[in-house]
């Protein structure tokens, strides 16, 4: 499937993918090093990577990795998350300038603030964050959740303490359904979960009968009320899989995700639900993630070739470390 191109920020000359294909494969060697990919970023990226996934899965494969580099194709806290949990490796990203408007939505400075004052008023919780947090943020949390592993991690706190859950409303909305605890929501959102047009997915089930709407938990409640199935990117992958007769799936999550789907399941028709109506009555192409799309195959050879730029260790990563591993990995 091609995808459009959303992000205009790079003047980069043209250069054929297949010849930059190779280019990486060559510069793999000679670096020794591993390309892990995120699902939302370009399909062409996620065919010359090493291990492709969903956040947890990509933590997990971080911890896995023989090579001496690894170059993380997503965002900014992708990458500094698997240097916490792989000080002793070169983390390179094709672009620092790839970050998440969620993990954006929660600065750790503003986070810390409002911590203390629920302590000044003798309230005793845990702060749960999702996986898209920055490191800062990871530092003040008890636990960190991916939407893969969010309700078991959520049933792990003590039933005695309160939630104050970050940064996502829409999942925390959703997992205080799921799990049945009450749950303090911080109020951030992901840019491109949350322009879903209700309309547009109403108007999608119509024209393709029989359709089934797979979506992500950060989506908004309108959205996920008339979804069939709701799951983090792996889980959807793992539930189209297990579907054999050919289905067609209304898709609202990233795009980009539709390459992995039909790589996994190709029996099956995968239709992106679009985003609003603009007000000159365009669908924007908000359906695609402006900071994954920074990620280029010409930025994973330039930072192979030129090891940089890299995710330099921080003094809190180590705080974030202790947290992520007991939330993760045990
Ligand atoms: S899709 Fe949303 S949550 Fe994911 S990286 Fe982009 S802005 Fe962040």
């Amino acid at each position: 499937m091609s995808l459009p191109v959303v992000n205009a920020t790079d003047d980069a000359p043209y250069e054929d993918p297949l010849d930059l294909m190779d280019e990486i494969e060559e510069l793999k060697k000679e670096k020794d090093a591993s390309i892990l990919a995120h699902f939302y970023v370009d399909g062409e990226i996620q065919d010359i990577a090493d291990y492709t996934g969903d956040s947890l899965k990509l933590a997990r494969d971080a911890t896995q990795v023989e090579t001496s580099t690894i170059v993380f194709s997503g965002v900014h806290f992708m990458g500094e998350s698997a240097k916490i949990m792989n000080p002793e490796k070169r983390v390179l990203i094709p672009d620092m300038l790839a970050g998440c408007s969620l993990a954006e939505s929660c600065p750790a400075d503003q986070l810390a603030a409002f911590q203390e004052q629920l302590r000044s008023e003798g309230r005793e919780f845990d702060t749960v964050a999702y996986i898209n947090t920055s490191a800062a943020v990871k530092s003040l949390c008890d636990w960190i959740v991916t939407s893969g592993n969010a309700q078991e991690i959520i049933e792990r706190v003590p039933a005695d303490r309160d939630i104050l859950f970050v940064p996502d409303q829409h999942l925390g909305r959703y997992l205080m359904e799921v799990t049945g605890r009450k749950m303090m929501l911080w109020p951030g959102s992901c840019m491109v979960h949350e322009v879903f047009s209700i309309q547009g997915l109403i108007r999608a089930k119509r024209n393709h009968a029989n359709s089934q709407v797979i979506a992500h938990p950060e989506c908004p409640q309108n959205i996920l009320e008339i979804t069939d199935f709701i799951g983090g990117t792996e889980k959807m992958r793992q539930y189209v899989m297990s579907i054999a007769e050919p289905t067609t799936f209304l898709v609202a999550t990233e795009a980009a995700m539709i390459h992995a789907f039909e790589k996994s399941a190709p029996q099956h028709t995968f239709v992106p639900v679009p985003g609003i109506i603009t007000a000159t009555g365009e669908t924007c192409a908000c359906n695609r993630c402006p900071h994954m799309a920074r990620n280029t195959l010409q930025k994973v050879r330039d930072c192979l070739r030129d090891e940089s730029p890299e995710i330099e260790w921080q003094d809190y990563f180590e705080k974030a470390r202790a947290v992520l591993d007991k939330s993760l990995l045990k």
